[in-house]
This record gives C-alpha cells, structure tokens and sequence, in this order.
C-alpha cells in the first residue's frame, strides 16, 4: 500500500512499484536496501522494496524513511523544516 502525501513546502510523490528500483539505483542504495542495509530514518526498521514510505534529501543526505504513516508525517516536518531558512 502507498501513502499519498501532501505538505504546503514538501510534495512526496508516490512513487510506483516500477519506478522505485531505477530511483534506488541512480540514488546508490539498491544495493544496500535490498541487502538490508538501509534503516528507516525515523524508527530504525530496517527497509526493503516494499516498506520504503518516503524518499528526500535533507542537507545533501538521503533520507529514506518506512512506509508507516507516521514515519512519513514526521519525515515531511523534517524536510520542511530544512527548507525553513530558505
Ligand atoms: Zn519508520
């Protein structure tokens, strides 16, 4: 199941089933998520293919955050917040 998000300063896409593996891979962590390697951000489960939420960059590092609703709400005050200063 995906999670349709929606913020005034962040816009998280849902991202499809087909899309997720190219985006993963021009990001550089397929490898690691598929091997287990990548966390949720926001509680520490560990990710694969089909419990990533959430996908941003904060201050130039990759967030990546579980599909928990309440791991993506608190990842968009997250970016948003970085945006702030902006
Ligand atoms: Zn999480």
């Amino acid at each position: 199941m995906r999670v349709k998000l929606r913020h005034r300063n962040i816009h998280i896409p849902a991202i499809s089933d087909e899309v997720l593996p190219q985006l993963l891979v021009r990001l550089k962590v397929y490898d690691d998520i598929v091997n287990g390697k990548m966390k949720c951000r926001i509680c520490g489960r560990t990710l694969t293919l089909d419990t990533i939420g959430a996908i941003g960059m904060l201050n130039g590092e990759l967030i990546l955050v579980c599909d928990k609703l309440s791991c993506i709400s608190k990842a968009s005050i997250l970016f948003s917040e970085s945006k702030t200063s902006g």
